[in-house]
């Protein structure tokens, strides 16, 4: 494996991380026991103790002890053929497809759920008519789109199919027996949507911009836990599919560039000679080369001549989903990145930036670096650290999206903030790890995608720009949390969530929590194999949280009942204090510490002396096992203490600080 790039930029952080292996000596003070962790009728689980066993599912063949995929685990695959027509004046999508659904489930299958997320812009859909008022509910009052769906049919016979909102069941004319392929037809069309979620046309100098996404029906996924996964489209939770491979046409005006998912299979067709050369010199350089200039775009020269109306080809293979786009405006360059495959050989990757000439921040003329090298960073720094990026090509699109992801294509809205546009870019980038390679359930656990990718984003942005890690804001947006009046648990589904607090919820608290077990609570090599250990595990698998906490502890040789439950499950909050110091006249010295909050956490001690000679201690966080209050033991070697403080470099979400600091005066 290739030695992890996540880098330690405190350097204090990994000698504390070190010194925690050795235990402070040190006692459990009965004077207070009815206090934060320590206190039965706190917790939510009714267990006794933050500490105590977690309550996960019982392991099965599918799902192991250790948090790894077993030998019975099995999953859905799902392939697409499509064929769609972009009318652009109208902005309408005609289209129809074959669907081929393999049940590898041990399961007879009776019916088949289909998501319809399209019918979230149908007037009365719960995802419109639950939105909170304001801008949003007034850009729906006059929407009437959705799906207008044709006939279902397989081999010639027509299917039932009764719609629900954004799901529809489909009536099968005999099962689908265990390991069995089932073959199906369906056209569709609908009008492009206002732009409110992750897809829309705008309207550019230069043309129209259209971005598709989530834009054909699809078949739920059944799995091992829930059996068919039917949550509602609503517009926060995103999506949870099966792979498969997907053969995509795409019929547009001439005078468009289109770009996709997946591998281009027809550049002779679509794309001029002159074109067709540029892209195989991107292919070997590291730096961007222009495939079509902003000035090539008001060229009719840089289109193929003689035609109304071209058809696009791709092919990608082994994907959660599809995502396309499409307009006259795109400006277009692309160079290579360079990634070592899991079996030890390189290869490159085609990365690629479309947008529109007032997009200025994505030029690679700007001095940002400009998309494509973002791009770039983004593929070779995740593949080294935790996977080898999987498919042949990854496309950043400036567009009416602000930021979504898809396998192969991301959406970025930032146009003239480079930063703002690294940052997106990085981020959408990442979310090829999460939730495209490692499946997770989007619409119930955001954070297993969301959370884990702000985790990852932290040390791609700090290589990129050489710096230190920065979580100054994830820390304060869980301080935040800790606070709030009604709090809610990482583990809320993303739709239930206030909006307001999905990007501290899902994204930041998250983020910050791995931050923390990495960098304080395993050190980062012990976090760093167990979390690639995770990865590898569930490449193109569909892990469940008890998947990750169990194989994460496994992989750790650690016992993280305590974190997973404090920080994931539960909203408790973190307040420790040093309370009392005293020194004996052979030199003993003590303090009392108090877990003041729910949460638990190993206490990070600075001793300063009146000599300005600085000792930090780890208190393991076992010290509060069945107490609240604690007496650490240390020896002075004669020296006079100054100060005693408890976290002095601000690593943890402590609530009241005011108790953290202990002066000898
Ligand atoms: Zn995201």
């Amino acid at each position: 494996m290739p030695s992890m790039k996540l880098i330690s930029t405190l350097a204090l952080i990994g000698t504390l991380a070190l010194v925690g292996a050795c235990r402070s000596t040190g006692q459990r003070d009965d004077g207070e026991r009815k206090l934060g962790a320590f206190d039965a009728s706190q917790r939510r689980d009714g267990s006794t103790n933050i500490f105590a066993a977690l309550d996960l599912p019982t392991p099965t063949e599918l799902r192991l002890g250790s948090g790894a995929p077993g030998p019975a685990y099995w999953q859905q695959r799902v392939d697409y053929a499509i064929d769609a027509t972009l009318d652009a004046p109208n902005q309408r999508l005609d289209a129809k497809m074959r669907v081929t659904y393999h049940n590898n489930s041990p399961h007879q299958l009776d019916y088949l759920w289909i998501q319809l997320e399209q019918n979230l812009f149908t007037p009365d859909s719960c995802g419109a008519l639950t939105r909170t008022p304001g801008g949003v509910m007034k850009q729906l009052d006059n929407v009437n789109a959705g799906y207008d769906l044709g006939k279902v049919s397989s081999r010639g016979r027509e299917l039932k199919v009764t719609i629900y909102d954004t799901l529809a069941r489909v009536e099968l004319s005999e099962p689908i027996a265990p390991g069995a392929s089932f073959e199906f037809d369906l056209e569709y069309a609908f009008d492009m949507p206002p732009h409110l979620r992750r897809m829309g046309a705008e309207e550019v100098e230069d043309g129209v911009i259209f971005e598709y996404a989530q834009w054909f029906p699809h078949v739920c996924k059944y799995d091992d836990v829930s059996g068919w996964n039917t949550l509602p489209y609503l517009g926060s939770g995103e999506f949870y599919t099966d792979f498969g491979d997907y053969d995509v046409s795409l019929t547009v005006p001439a005078s468009h560039l289109v770009g996709a998912t997946g591998e281009l299979l027809n550049p002779g067709e679509v794309l001029t000679s002159e074109q067709q050369a540029r892209l195989k010199t991107a292919m070997t350089t590291p730096e961007p080369v222009m495939i079509r200039s902003a000035d090539e775009v008001r060229d009719s020269l840089s289109r193929p001549r003689g035609r109304d109306t071209l058809t696009w080809r791709f092919r990608a293979k082994n994907v959660r989903t599809f995502a396309w786009v499409s307009s006259e405006s795109f400006v277009w360059d692309a160079c290579a990145a360079t990634i070592t495959g899991l079996d030890g050989s390189d290869r490159t990757v085609l990365c690629q930036s479309l947008y529109p000439r007032e997009a200025t921040a994505w030029s690679p003329e700007d001095e940002g670096g400009g998309s494509t090298r973002y791009v770039r960073h983004a593929i070779e720094h995740y593949s080294e650290a935790l996977y080898p990026y999987p498919y042949p090509s990854m496309i950043n699109v400036n567009g009416p999206e602000g930021g979504m992801e898809y396998p192969g294509i991301v959406f970025c809205g930032a146009r003239e903030n480079a930063k703002w546009l690294f940052s997106v870019t990085d981020h959408e980038v990442g979310h090829t790890w999460f939730p495209m390679i490692v499946n997770t359930n989007e619409r119930r656990y955001v954070w297993m995608d969301e959370g884990f990718n702000s985790f990852i984003n932290l040390y791609s942005k700090a290589a990129w720009y050489e710096t230190d890690v920065d979580f100054t804001r994830h820390q304060q947006q869980t301080l935040q949390l800790a606070s709030a009046d009604n709090p809610m648990a990482i583990m809320t589904a993303p739709d239930q969530i206030w909006s307001r607090w999905l990007g501290r919820l899902g994204y930041r608290k998250p983020a910050y929590g791995l931050y923390i077990l990495r960098e304080v609570i395993l050190g980062p090599e012990r976090f760093d194999t167990a979390f690639r250990g995770y990865i590898h595990r569930w490449a193109f698998k569909s892990p469940q949280p008890s998947d990750f906490f169990r194989s994460m502890e496994d992989e750790a040789g650690a016992d993280l009942a305590w974190f997973w439950r404090g920080w994931f499950l539960e909203t408790a909050s973190l307040d420790q204090s040093v309370d009392d110091v005293r020194v004996s006249d052979e030199g003993d010295a003590s303090a009392t510490l108090t877990n003041h909050g729910e949460l638990v956490m190993p206490v990070l001690l600075r001793i300063t002396y009146t000599d300005d000679t600085v000792e930090d201690r780890v208190i393991p966080v076992e010290a509060w096992h069945s107490t609240n209050r604690w007496r650490t033991w240390w020896n002075t070697g004669g020296r006079s203490i100054q100060r005693v403080e408890i976290d002095p470099e601000g690593l943890m979400p402590d609530e009241d600080r005011s108790n953290n600091t202990w002066m000898n005066r």
